[in-house]
């Protein structure tokens, strides 16, 4: 069957398919090289119709899809299975910014558009597209709005979800689905595009999108700011923003302990404060308020708890360089956490004000059943998202006897705090392929019930990127 499906696979127009084992090692393992799969072949369509085409052709031969953007995301999502039963679809050659309409404040865009070239586009337009994390390299608007991506301004300008005007997609069954509308009102019945986005492939393949723009910020003030307590930290997130309404375009959350790690690992950093502290605040205050007037406010609203000791000190960049340095720090964590050990990442979310219960909850735990293990954190403050990392040196983890026992054990700790505040176990990484125990564990039935008849539905011969986000 497979020589004769790749021979009709390789005919589709516009398609390049890679069946040779060193081409399509890279579509087969996972940025952090935690998962591997295999698969029949990589086919890499250059137009919607060719996806059609594609996926036409592997439900007649049920062959599972694997549709892959960037491959970066972190929980086992974008690799196919071990069997090689199936193919990755991958969409990087669709990558053409189809329009940008600063008046109407939309662009179009072919999903395989890498984000920073998403952002660039609208920049050049005298535009902002906001969405921001450490991958913007890498990842494609497809990933993004089928992981429901999130990063670092969300608190101001909300998840891919809020990014999203409309989408085109091919169905599993092969339909084309055209709904790159750019309305921002539209009431005329349920709202499809919201079932395809955070859907993580496996209701169809994103194939082109309208996105949101914004006025660009004429004026940032970047700061980072060193706190002694995550209570203080969490305090400083809420003032911030009553202080400076609409314009915190970002308050992210790293510890020592991350920050440490970064200047560690990553070269050409170093610490940017003259003291260490336990916690660090990074925020950035954006809009049409000069420079000046926001740094002699944010100093006036540090002066207090800077007296009381509970901030104990600040920079604020003075250029765009030191602005790009602080962001930079930021954006290389999960690089230098990659390299320092074994780290188990936690996607978790609370309300944003139970922050400092979960943190000083899972640091017990966390060092009463895992005391080799080091809390390094990182977040998005402003969400109530941490990123919450028990990193295990590689010597520890090496010795750790049941390896998949001791993730799950770290994992049901953490994610029980967060579940008994209110919170989740996955914020914006989405499920993949590694959190399908926590789905069967947290999810309540009846909204597992309804997105298993969903998927029923749409995708009956479960072909579209299988044994990710439901639990058989
Ligand atoms: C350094 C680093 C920092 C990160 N920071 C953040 C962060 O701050 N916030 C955050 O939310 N995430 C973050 N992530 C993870 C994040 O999910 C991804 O970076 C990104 O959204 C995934 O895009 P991608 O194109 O790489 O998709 P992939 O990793 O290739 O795929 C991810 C999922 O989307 C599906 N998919 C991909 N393209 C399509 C498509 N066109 N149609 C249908 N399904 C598709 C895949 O099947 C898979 O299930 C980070 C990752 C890294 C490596």
């Amino acid at each position: 069957m497979s020589e004769s499906f790749l021979a009709v696979l390789k005919a589709i127009l516009d398609t390049l398919v890679l069946d040779e084992p060193v081409a399509m090692q890279p579509h087969l393992i996972d940025w952090r090289k935690r998962h591997e799969g295999q698969a029949l072949a990589i086919a890499l369509p250059g137009s919607t119709e060719a996806v059609a085409a594609i996926v036409s052709l592997c439900g007649r031969h049920r062959v599972p899809i694997y549709p892959q953007g960037g491959n970066t995301s972190v929980c086992g999502g974008s690799v196919p299975d071990a069997s090689g039963s199936g193919i990755v679809v991958n969409l990087r050659r669709m990558n053409r910014i189809l329009s940008v309409d600063p008046r109407d404040n939309a662009m179009l865009v072919q999903a395989g558009c890498v984000l920073a070239n998403v952002q660039e586009a609208a920049l050049a337009a005298d535009r902002l597209f906001p969405m921001s994390l450490g991958a913007e390299g890498s990842c494609q608007i497809g990933g993004n709005i089928a992981t429901n991506a999130g990063g670092t301004a969300v608190v101001r300008y909300g998840n891919m979800r809020d990014l999203v005007l409309g989408i085109e997609a091919v169905l599993p069954d092969g339909t084309i689905w055209n709904g790159l509308r750019t309305l921002r009102k539209n009431n005329s019945g349920y709202d499809l595009k919201n079932l395809f986005i955070g859907s993580e492939g496996t209701l169809g393949i994103v194939t082109a999108a309208a996105l949101k723009l914004f006025p660009r910020p004429r004026h940032s003030v970047t700061a980072l700011i060193a706190v002694g307590s995550i209570e203080t930290a969490a305090a400083l997130a809420q003032a911030l923003q009553t202080e400076f309404p609409g314009a915190v375009s970002a308050v992210e959350l790293i510890s020592e302990s991350e920050l440490a790690l970064v200047v560690r690992h990553i070269p050409g950093t170093a610490h940017p404060l003259a003291s260490e502290a336990p916690w660090y605040v990074l925020v950035e205050i954006a809009g049409a308020e000069g420079e000046a007037v926001v740094c002699d406010r944010l100093t006036a609203i540090l002066e207090e708890p800077m007296a009381a000791g509970s901030v104990t000190d600040a920079t604020i960049a003075t250029s765009e360089r030191q602005r790009q340095q602080l962001w930079h720090l930021r954006h290389n964590v999960t690089e230098a956490n990659v390299r320092e050990g074994l780290g188990l990442t936690h996607d978790i979310a609370v309300p944003p004000a139970r922050i400092p219960q979960f943190v000083h909850r899972a640091e017990a735990a966390l060092a009463s059943a895992f005391p080799q293990a080091v809390p390094v954190v990182v977040g998005h403050l402003g969400d109530g998202n941490l990123h919450y990392i028990a990193m295990f040196s590689h010597a520890d983890w090496g010795a750790m006897a049941d390896k998949p026992g001791a993730t799950r054990a770290v994992g049901h700790l953490l994610y029980d705090i967060a579940a008994d505040l209110g919170g989740t176990f996955s914020a914006e990484h989405g499920i993949g392929s590694i959190h399908l125990g926590e789905m069967s564990r947290y999810k309540p039935p009846v909204e597992l019930l309804l997105m298993q008849r969903i998927k029923g539905l749409l995708d009956p011969d479960e072909l579209m990127n299988p044994g990710r986000v439901l639990p058989r």
